[in-house]
């Protein structure tokens, strides 16, 4: 799960490659047709790669051997480098004869080395060494460096590589392409008192010289390039047996206890993985490194037995770690290690498939959490994940699941939420079309299949169809290889003799085309419906009409158990029915339905007060994922009307009204046994009570914040974040000040990183401007810095803009390689001015090349939507609370009863 590499690298792909005929044993590791920035005229099959690190200076010297077959006769071999030195380059027949040197010639901007020979090389095998220098980057761009203070306060630095998707050629020349897989043997030199990990176990470990070691690992598995890891400095380990592996954490000295967290859910979620797929994890160890620093595009790699995390996502800091983060910690193992299976034992042959990956890993994940975690209300937070991809979804500017990447620049940004979420989505309802033990069956034939080899996507519905799952490659079909999101428009409902007949009719839901104006696309959509309490049936709609009967009549439903990636219009008789049997409908349907309707509302399906109405009959005894959401929605609706303080006046009271009483009753303070779900829903609750300016929340802040500044641990690590963003946001210059001396002083690199990140979320707009200048600075820290731009840009979208272009010569050393347009166009999405959009186009113009401005044409395509949308929803909203902001809430019962554990 990462996105990375060269912008400057809008690199000609396929550069007239033509097919050519690999030997049969290879027809489905090396496919000719797929895509590829390498000319196929060789096979790398093992490479012997030896690295010194000189981490002072940030370079490296490498040495590599690559065991390779020629396929076809040629002069010269074109392979990967980035940012390396090629000293000299020897090829030599296996089977004996005399060295031929290389003349090597680079392509900064292909991110490839020439290198052509004398003579013909016939096709045979051969071996290719290779002696190079390359540098230690500060972002996490091939083989970088993240510094931190250790336990003892001094300043330390540590070393890690991250590779994905096409950075694997800034650690070593070879061929950098996922279906070229291969075994690695590594050797690393190392300062004697640090540790080494890599994808395997070290086999040996010797005294070089004044003060180093040279450590070599195992040889790996048959993999591709971008899964190969290596890491080393002052480092921890703390280890379990799950079965026959050995897993581990490995973190920086004196984390250890931060760690077990960690550990304890790898050690849960292996046997888990190792029976649902069949066939059994085949390392002999599985290690999550932790790294202190962040980076803006990703937070955790699943590399092949040494998965790499950041620690501010993988460690439990009882000083920091909110119940969200550490419930997070389990979502982050369960992805990695799917991904174990799903990415490195079988990886998709290119990135036009990466949603093989990452949805699926995505999907598994949420599968693993719903097993051993049932009262985390997962099931709330994948209606969420899919709302998410939806959004981007019913954008003209959206792509299909399955795309085509021609750039490196492409390939990074496939990693968005089609692919992580859509592509969750849509593996959760083919699960529910194909029923979970088919889908099963389907799934382990597939692995055992193609492991160590390549797939494309239809291997994986062939082998579920294979299994019993008639009719789902056509379903599968329609939501992988188009985009969008269908939209179900429901007719009227006849009840005759106990049964309900309705005919639905098939459109396309979109944010940014009116109905009408654009050929709908058609799917074959697997749709449950029922009448509220009875039971559902499974419909596949096709072509525009189809006619359903469900058993009783009543009110009508859709996409019950949500599993479906679809909205649904209803007529307004129907919709008021489901208001009125609100409490009647189960909750996580009821939590699906809200999110529907406000979306249908907010795109200007229906008027607004069909999703308001709907919020507001969330019952304040309803469980904390729908009270979240009811708080949430309001929260949102605040900060829209911000300049509008009439109408924020009513929201606030109705917030107040509705859920001031909610925090009364659930307290400020964890309860012993209270669900998990109400731990992560209090933190949200002060927030919005805080942004709205309560009176007692914010009077509790400053006492807490006065209090810390004695005690650090006067506030429990879980709300401290929580309640320092409500006295960051209203921080006059003073109160910032003493921010920034905590951010100054914080021991934990996590509690660093969070204390400067706070210091660009304040209202006022001179201090955000000083957050900015604060960012560029050294003091932050190199991965620090881009993620206090991003703060600043939650409240100041436009401030942060103008500073990040302005100064981009700054500001670029902080940002992750080439992941630019992403960047700015993260930064710039949440404005609300009319001047921004001309400002993205210019800076798309002149600095980013056509096939690769994605990010900033959505970034401009969401500006649009809501500066069309705004008047609209604002009069609507605001007719709608001048009837009902003072309306009781319904059930007038003010306290939630289900917030402890039955
Ligand atoms: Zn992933």
């Amino acid at each position: 799960m990462k996105f990375v590499a060269a912008l400057l690298a809008s690199v000609a792909l396929a550069s007239s490659v033509p097919a050519v005929g690999a030997p049969p044993h290879q027809a489905d590791t090396v496919d000719a047709s797929v895509p590829t920035q390498l000319p196929r005229t060789a096979i790398p099959r093992h490479y012997a790669i030896t690295v010194t690190p000189h981490a002072e200076r940030l370079t490296f010297d490498g040495d590599v051997a690559i065991d390779l077959e020629v396929i076809k006769p040629t002069r010269e071999l074109v392979i990967n480098a980035a940012d390396l030195n090629l000293a000299s380059a020897t090829l030599r027949a296996q089977k004996g004869g005399a060295a031929l040197a290389a003349t090597i010639s680079l392509d900064p901007r292909g991110e490839t080395a020439t290198l052509a020979f004398a003579r013909t090389i016939a096709p045979g095998t051969y071996r290719l060494a290779i002696r190079y220098s390359g540098e230690i980057h500060t972002q996490a761009n091939g083989l970088f460096a993240l510094d931190y203070k250790n336990p003892e306060g001094a300043q330390k630095r540590a070393i890690f590589t991250q590779f994905e998707p096409a950075d694997a050629r800034r650690f070593f020349p070879g061929w950098d392409e996922p279906d070229y897989k291969a075994t690695f043997d590594l050797t690393a030199r190392v300062p004697a008192g640090e540790m080494a990990v890599s994808n395997m176990p070290a086999s040996a470990s010797r005294t070089i010289d004044s003060g180093f070691k040279e450590v070599r690992f195992q040889t790996t598995p048959v993999m591709s390039s971008y899964l190969l890891f290596f890491g080393s400095g002052d480092f921890g380990r703390i280890t379990k047996m799950a079965g026959k592996t050995e897993v581990g954490i490995v973190m920086g000295r004196g984390n250890e206890a931060k760690a077990q967290t960690a550990l304890d859910a790898e050690a849960l979620i292996l046997p888990y993985y190792n029976e649902y797929f069949g066939t059994p994890y085949p390392l002999p160890k599985l290690d999550n490194v932790a790294g202190p620093g962040q980076s803006q595009f990703f937070s955790a790699m699943e590399n092949w037995g040494a998965i790499f995390t950041f620690e501010r996502v993988l460690l439990d800091d009882p000083a920091v770690t909110t119940e969200s983060e550490r419930q997070a910690i389990f979502g982050v193992e369960a992805h990695e290690m799917a991904h174990q299976w799903f990415g490195d034992l079988v990886t998709m042959a290119w990135w036009d498939d990466l949603w093989l990956n990452e949805g699926f890993a995505s999907w598994m994940a949420s599968k693993a959490t719903k097993h051993f975690h049932p009262d985390w209300g997962e099931e709330f937070g994948a209606v969420g994940s899919r709302e998410g991809a939806m959004s981007q979804d019913a954008l003209a500017t959206t792509h299909p699941i399955v795309q085509k990447v021609r750039t490196v620049e492409q390939a990074n940004q496939a990693f968005d939420s089609i692919t992580y979420s859509k592509g969750e989505s849509v593996l959760n309802m083919l699960e529910g079309y194909a029923g979970a033990d088919t889908w099963q069956r389907g799934i382990q034939a597939y692995i055992k299949a193609h492991a160590y080899r390549n797939t494309r996507t239809d291997d994986l519905w062939q082998a579920v169809e294979a299994a019993g799952a008639k009719g789902l490659t056509q379903i599968a079909h329609d939501f992988t290889l188009q985009p969008g999101v269908p939209l179900i428009r429901v007719g009227p409902v006849t009840c005759e003799a106990g049964q309900s007949r309705v005919i639905l009719t098939q459109d396309e839901f979109s944010s940014d085309r009116k109905p009408g104006s654009f050929a709908p696309l058609s799917w074959h959509v697997p749709v449950r419906l029922g009448v509220v309490g009875g039971q559902p049936v499974t419909a596949v709609t096709s072509g525009r009409k189809t006619q359903v009967t469900v058993p009783g009549c009543g009110p009508l439903l859709l996409n019950v158990g949500q599993t479906g990636y679809y909205r649904t219009l209803y007529p307004a008789a129907a919709a008021e029915q489901l208001r009125a049997n609100f409490t009647r409908i189960d909750p996580l349907d009821e939590f699906g339905l809200v999110n529907d309707q406000l979306e249908l509302s907010e795109a200007g399906y229906q008027p607004m007060a069909v999703g308001l109405d709907l919020v507001a009959a969330i019952p304040l005894d309803a469980r904390p994922e729908l009270l979240s959401l009811g708080n949430s929605y309001w929260s949102g609706l605040y900060r829209q009307f911000d300049g509008d303080a009439a109408s924020q006046r009513l929201i606030a009271a109705l917030i107040e009204q509705r859920y001031a009483p909610v925090l009364a009753k659930i307290g400020l303070d964890a309860a012993p046994n209270e669900l998990p779900t109400v731990s992560t829903f209090r933190p949200d609750l002060i927030q919005s009570l805080g942004e709205i300016g309560d009176a007692p929340v914010n009077a509790e802040a400053r006492r807490l914040f006065a209090a810390m500044q004695s005690n650090p641990a006067a506030v429990p690590g879980g709300l401290k974040q929580t309640w320092l963003s409500i006295i960051a946001a209203n921080a006059d210059a003073a109160t910032w000040e003493q921010l920034h001396a905590m951010a100054r002083n914080a021991s934990s690199a996590t509690e660093r990183q969070n204390l400067y990140s706070l210091l660009g979320r304040t209202r006022d707009e001179t201090l955000a401007k000083r957050a900015l200048e604060l960012a560029i600075t050294d003091e932050p820290g190199k991965t620090v810095s881009a993620g206090m731009i991003t703060a600043v840009a939650g409240r100041h979208p436009d401030l942060a803009l103008d500073f990040v272009l302005s100064r981009w010569s700054e500001v670029e050393k902080f940002v992750d390689l080439s992941a630019k347009s992403r960047f700015i166009g993260r930064i710039a999405s949440g404005s609300h001015d009319a001047a921004t959009i001309g400002k993205l186009e210019a800076y798309a113009n002149g600095n980013i090349s056509a096939t690769d401005r994605k990010p900033i044409d959505q970034a401009i395509n969401r500006i649009r939507v809501r500066l069309g949308n705004e008047g609209r929803i604002k009069s609507e909203v605001s007719a709608w609370l001048r009837t009902h902001a003072n309306a009781p809430a319904p059930d007038s019962q003010p306290v939630p009863s289900k917030t402890e554990r039955g």
